[in-house]
C-alpha cells in the first residue's frame, strides 16, 4: 500500500514552508504532512566550506534544458530552495500594482486587493525578522516593521532630502538588530552566502517546521507528477534512490518555483492554455555614479535605500515602472582620497507577461525546458528611456561620472507561468492559489503573480502561501 497523508508539500522554499508554517498551526495534532524536497539539506557550515562550489550554482547546471541561455533563472535545488542564496530584500508590492490593467492599461489586474494581503504581509515580515521604517511612504501598514530600520549612507539621505515622500529604507530580512536566532547584519555586502547565517533562510529560521513530529522530509527526492483521478489529486509520484512511488494526499501544495511547477502540472495531464506560458521577471540595470566629494559605504545592509520616484503613478501608462535600489557595498574607487566616493545605484523595471515558455523537454520529459522570448515593448521603452529619466535623481547627488549598464541578465525572481485570476478560462489556478479544476491542489510561489511589478516577489508570494494555507483550512 502507497503511504498516506493528510498533506504532501512539494518543495521546501518559501512558497512551501510558510504555507507549511500556517497549515500546521490550524491542523490538529494527529495531522500527517509529507515534505518532499528534490535536493540534499546542505548546513550553512556545509556552504561555507564548499564556498566556490556553492556560488558556482549561478548556472543552471542541467535542471533545466535553457534554449535561451543568454537569460539564466538561478535554482538551488536543495532544503531551503533559493531561500539560502537569496539577498533578503522584502518589499511589498505598491497597492497600485494589484490593478495595473484597470489603472494604465498594461499588464493585468491581480484577483485580490493591497487590503486583503495587508495582514498576511504583516505576518511574513513577523516570521522573516524584517526590518523597515514605520512610515513607508508607499504602502500602507497594519502594524510597525519587526525591526528598525538599517543605517542609511550618505547618498541615501541626500535622495531622502530630494524627494521627501518617495524614498524609504529598503525593508529587509537582513536584521538590523540581533534576533534571537540571527546576529546582526553587518554590511559584508556577499549576501548570496551571508558568513554569519544573517539574513533570513528556512534552514535558519524555520528548521522547527522539518523537527514537528507531525511532519516527514524526503529529501533527495524528486515529485515528477501527480496523481489525478476525476479532478481530484490523490497523491504524487516521487523518485527517490532510483525508483519511483506513488504517496497518497487528502491535499497537494507544489512550492517547487515557476519553472518546476508548470513542469511537474504538465505531466500530471493538467495541460491549460496559460499553464507554462508567460514566464517573466523584472530586469536590471546597474547605474554606477562617482560621486564629487561624498562618501558612500556609510550604510549598515548591503542595499540601504528604495525610491519611488519611477515607480508610480501615469508614467506607466506610456512605460514600465522601476523601483530605484541604493546599494550599499564596498566598490571602492581607486583614486587616492576617493575610495569610497562612488555608489551603486540599480534600476529594477517591471515587465509583463508575454511569449515566453516553459513546458517538458521533448528529448528529455525529466526536464522541463525553458525559451525566453525577452522583454516586452512597454519594458524596453523603459529602458530605453531609463537614462533621461534617472535626471532628477541624479541630480540630486553631487555628480562626478555616471555610467549606466546594460540590462542585467537576470534578477533570478521566474514570474507569471502559473497565473491566478478569476476567471477559469485565462488562469491556472484562483485568487487563493488553489487549480480552478483539481479543487484539492493549490500552486504556491511567484508562478502565480499576473505580472512582475518592481518590488521583490518574495514577501509577496511568502504572504499568498501564508493566506492559502489559512483559506483552505478555513
Ligand atoms: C541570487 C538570488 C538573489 C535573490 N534575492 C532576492 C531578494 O533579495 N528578494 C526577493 O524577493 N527575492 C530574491 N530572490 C528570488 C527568491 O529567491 C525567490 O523568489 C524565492 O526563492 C522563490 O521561492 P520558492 O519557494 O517559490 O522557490 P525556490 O526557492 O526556487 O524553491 C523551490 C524548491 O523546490 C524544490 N524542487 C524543485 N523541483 C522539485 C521537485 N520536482 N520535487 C521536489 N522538490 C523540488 C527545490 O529544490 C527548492 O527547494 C533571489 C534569488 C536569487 C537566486
Ligand atoms: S550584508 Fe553581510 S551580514 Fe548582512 S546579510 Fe548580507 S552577507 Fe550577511
Amino acid at each position: 500500500m502507497p503511504e498516506a497523508f493528510d498533506a504532501v508539500f512539494v518543495g521546501s522554499s518559501f512558497a512551501s514552508s510558510f504555507f507549511l508554517a500556517r497549515w500546521l498551526e490550524l491542523a490538529p495534532s494527529s495531522a500527517r504532512a509529507l515534505v518532499i524536497e528534490a535536493g540534499p539539506r546542505r548546513p550553512h557550515a556545509w556552504r561555507l566550506a564548499h564556498r566556490k562550489e556553492v556560488l558556482g550554482w549561478r548556472e543552471d547546471h542541467g535542471l533545466y534544458v535553457n534554449e535561451t541561455p543568454d537569460k539564466p533563472w538561478i535554482t538551488h535545488v536543495e532544503l531551503g530552495g533559493n531561500s539560502n542564496c537569496w539577498w533578503a530584500c522584502t518589499p511589498r508590492l505598491a497597492p497600485e500594482d494589484f490593478a495595473l490593467r484597470t489603472r494604465y492599461g498594461q499588464g493585468t489586474d491581480w484577483p485580490l486587493t493591497y487590503d486583503e494581503l495587508e495582514p498576511f504581509y504583516v505576518r511574513a515580515e513577523t516570521m522573516m525578522g524584517v526590518s523597515g521604517a514605520d512610515d513607508h511612504p508607499v504602502c500602507p501598514r497594519s502594524a510597525p516593521f519587526p525591526l528598525p530600520p538599517h543605517r542609511l549612507s550618505a547618498p541615501d539621505e541626500a535622495l531622502a532630502r530630494a524627494f521627501p515622500g518617495l524614498f524609504t529604507p529598503q525593508p529587509c530580512a537582513r536584521p538590523s538588530v540581533a534576533t534571537s536566532k540571527r546576529p546582526r547584519c553587518c554590511a559584508s555586502g556577499v549576501c548570496e552566502l551571508c558568513p554569519i547565517d544573517s539574513k533570513f533562510t528556512v534552514q535558519n529560521e524555520l528548521a522547527h517546521l522539518f523537527e514537528d513530529p507531525r511532519v516527514t522530509l524526503w529529501t533527495e527526492a524528486r515529485c515528477e507528477g501527480i496523481d489525478v483521478q476525476n479532478d481530484v489529486a490523490r497523491g504524487v509520484r516521487v523518485r527517490r534512490g532510483g525508483r519511483e512511488e506513488t504517496v497518497r494526499a487528502e491535499l497537494v501544495a507544489l512550492g517547487a518555483n515557476a519553472i518546476f511547477n508548470p513542469w511537474i502540472l504538465l505531466r500530471s495531464g493538467l495541460e491549460h492554455p496559460e499553464l507554462g506560458v508567460g514566464l517573466h521577471e523584472q530586469v536590471g540595470v546597474d547605474v554606477i555614479v562617482d560621486l564629487n566629494g561624498m562618501d558612500a559605504f556609510g550604510g549598515s545592509t548591503s542595499i540601504t535605500g528604495h525610491l519611488y520616484s519611477l515607480y508610480l503613478g501615469e508614467r506607466r501608462r506610456d512605460r514600465a515602472g522601476a523601483l530605484i535600489e541604493v546599494w550599499n557595498v564596498p566598490m571602492l574607487r581607486l583614486e587616492a582620497g576617493k575610495y569610497r566616493q562612488r555608489v551603486k545605484l540599480k534600476a529594477v523595471i517591471e515587465d509583463t507577461r508575454g511569449g515566453s515558455r516553459v513546458d517538458v523537454d521533448p528529448n528529455d520529459p525529466s526536464r522541463p525546458r525553458v525559451r525566453h522570448a525577452g522583454p516586452s515593448e512597454w519594458t524596453r521603452r523603459a529602458i530605453a528611456r531609463l537614462e533621461d529619466d534617472l535626471q532628477p535623481v541624479l541630480d540630486a547627488l553631487p555628480v562626478e561620472r555616471v555610467r549606466i549598464g546594460e540590462p542585467l541578465p537576470t534578477e533570478a525572481h521566474a514570474i507569471g507561468s502559473t497565473p491566478m485570476g478569476n476567471d477559469p478560462a485565462s488562469s491556472v489556478i484562483d485568487r487563493n492559489l488553489v487549480h480552478h479544476r483539481v479543487r484539492n491542489l493549490v500552486v504556491l510561489g511567484s508562478g502565480a503573480f499576473p505580472c512582475a511589478t518592481p518590488a521583490n516577489p518574495t514577501l509577496t508570494l511568502a504572504a499568498l502561501s501564508l493566506r492559502a494555507a489559512e483559506a483552505m483550512l478555513a
